[in-house]
């Protein structure tokens, strides 16, 4: 899946992580640090200048798109939760979520080579039984037709996802 649809996804977690929260964070912020996370396994493309292959486990898809590395992040996420007050339980579980949505949500793509969702236990690459969303293009080459179609599709697959981060807020109405 191209950046789109895991924007999407961390939109939506900013927007759940300040519901019925008291918070100094700005949605804004909250929508920044969510998508970030929600981007996070695909740190492994600066592997490809590092000489690193696709199909190595520290290659594109690989030991970043674990359920061990999302738990990884959400303990650190946890921590920091600790620091700043926020809610620890709450704020990890979203983060395990948010984080393991990305490789999940890959694993619904039709091209590349498929998620490494059990590493270090295995290094077998998993794709779902479905693969209904079309493959990005990976770096610059983004920046195409076929990358605007794969952005666009996307966003109708995760239209209702993207209608929950973005639905305007009702008013309280101060008496
Ligand atoms: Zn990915």
């Amino acid at each position: 899946m191209a950046s789109v649809g895991h924007v999407v996804v961390g939109l939506a977690a900013a927007r759940f992580s300040r519901q019925g929260q008291a918070t100094i964070w700005s949605p804004f912020s909250a929508a920044v640090v969510w998508s970030g996370l929600s981007l996070l396994p695909d740190v492994d493309v600066y592997g490809f200048r590092l000489g690193v292959h696709y199909a190595d486990v520290w290659g594109h898809r690989g030991a970043t798109h674990s359920f061990v590395f999302a738990f990884a992040a959400a303990a650190i996420v946890a921590l920091v939760a600790k620091v700043a007050r926020f809610p620890v339980l709450r704020t990890a579980l979203l983060a395990l979520g948010v984080v393991s949505s990305h490789a999940l949500l890959d694993t619904l793509t039709d091209g590349g080579l498929g998620c490494a969702l059990l590493w270090p236990f295995s290094n077998e690459r998993f794709f779902a039984p479905w693969t209904p969303l079309p493959v990005a293009p990976i770096g610059r080459a983004f920046l195409s037709m076929q990358g605007l179609r794969v952005a666009a599709v996307e966003l109708v697959a995760l239209s209702p996802v993207l209608a929950y981060a973005l639905w305007p807020r009702r008013r309280q109405v101060a008496r």
